[in-house]
């Protein structure tokens, strides 16, 4: 890191709320997604000419995918090896999302609907995924991986049915292979498949609210409680949308230090966030402050650079909230991926348990839950 970078680093720290705990928090995205579909379809769609625009998709199309149940059996093994002060396990907040389209049902309809399917009916058509749900319920009963809400899928709706509906290409050879995070050759706007909440035209939010409440619906009857935690896929997000998901029972708000929120017509109006910083529907942000993501690049030491963000985080007196994408843990694409970045989290864990052994590993709610205390 160049010395700028290190003054950046410890200058974001500085707003917010503060403690003199060592809380570590992980937070992963993705988890529901279908991303990939399978290392097949992979190789058939770049066959097709669908290729990654960057290599920060190609890290995501060549690894990301729906966790296999070796993929969760092997994650929790890691998360249970590290204990805190308390002989607590490290615990997953793992993002999620709860559906996905239904390609039949969209197909059967001639592109003219948008149809969706419950997570977990996504995961029975994948070979290796049959007893993943009852995994993810056995990482919620021990404490190990508790979901949180990303959104109802990973998929901006109306830009992917418009270019369905236009015959698009790559989204249709996408579809065909049953993936949607692609990004086609000619997109039909700025819009990325991926930012559910993005929009071109402000109306769009209308639809955009019953997204958010049907997802939040599907969630409470997936895993038996409400979401409290939500992060907007991607980041895009108007903040008109908080109160819908306020009233449905989200108390923290997942968001960049610095959001741009979408206005419309490609127009984005800046704020600035800080840890417990509360909205005005009594809801409070959280940010994260470290970054652990050894998919995006093999050469660096994710270790290291994640072990300088928690001391630089712990030095102000800041709880350490790790961004530890799904991306890095997933192995039925390519299995080398989640050996890589298993053992590397288990490296990790292994430091800061021995770094500090007065460390708590905690839940994105239970850490939203201390800011409320301790500011009242
Ligand atoms: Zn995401």
């Amino acid at each position: 890191m160049t010395k700028k970078e290190i003054l950046i680093k410890n200058l974001s720290n500085i707003p917010g709320w503060r403690t003199k705990r060592k809380i570590v928090v992980i937070e992963s995205d993705d988890w529901g997604a279908i991303r990939m579909s399978s290392k097949q379809n992979l190789d058939q769609l770049s066959k097709q000419g669908v290729k990654p625009c960057s290599d920060d998709e190609a890290r995501y199309l060549q690894n990301d995918s729906l966790a296999s149940e070796n993929d969760l059996i092997g994650l929790f093994e890691v998360l249970t090896s590290a204990k805190d002060r308390q002989n607590r396990n490290a615990v997953f907040n793992a993002v999620a999302v709860v559906a996905n389209p239904d390609f039949d049902k969209i197909r059967e309809n001639g592109f003219q609907k948008y149809e969706y399917e419950p997570f977990n009916e996504t995961l029975k058509r994948y070979p290796e995924h049959g007893n993943s749900f009852a995994l993810w319920q056995e990482g919620i009963a021990n404490q190990l991986f508790i979901p949180q809400f990303h959104g109802r899928e990973h998929l901006n709706v109306t830009s992917w049915m418009k270019a369905l509906q236009v015959g698009d290409k790559d989204t249709l050879a996408a579809f065909d292979l049953r993936v949607y995070g692609i990004t086609p050759r000619n997109p039909i706007n700025s819009i990325s498949y991926q930012a559910a909440f993005d929009f071109v035209d402000i109306k769009e939010l209308e639809y955009q609210k019953s997204v958010l409440t049907e997802g939040l619906i599907l969630f409470e009857k997936l895993f038996g409680y409400k979401a409290t935690f939500f992060v907007p896929t991607n980041g895009p997000f108007n903040n008109q949308l908080e109160e819908t998901t306020a009233k449905m029972g989200i108390k923290y708000m997942g968001a960049a230090k610095i959001q741009a929120e979408p206005i419309g017509n490609g127009q984005f109006k800046k704020h600035f966030h800080y840890l417990g910083q509360q909205n005005k529907f009594g809801q409070r942000y959280l940010t994260r402050n470290c970054f652990f993501e050894p998919s995006s690049n093999l050469k660096s030491d994710w270790i290291d650079a994640c072990m300088n963000d928690i001391s630089i985080a712990f030095r102000w007196h800041k709880p350490a909230v790790i961004s530890s994408h799904r991306v890095n843990y997933i192995g039925c694409i390519n299995p080398a991926n989640r050996d890589n970045g298993l053992s590397k989290l288990k490296e990790l864990l292994y430091q800061i348990v021995k770094k500090w052994p007065d460390v708590e590993f905690m839940t994105s709610a239970e850490l939203g839950d201390l800011t409320v205390r301790n500011t009242k």
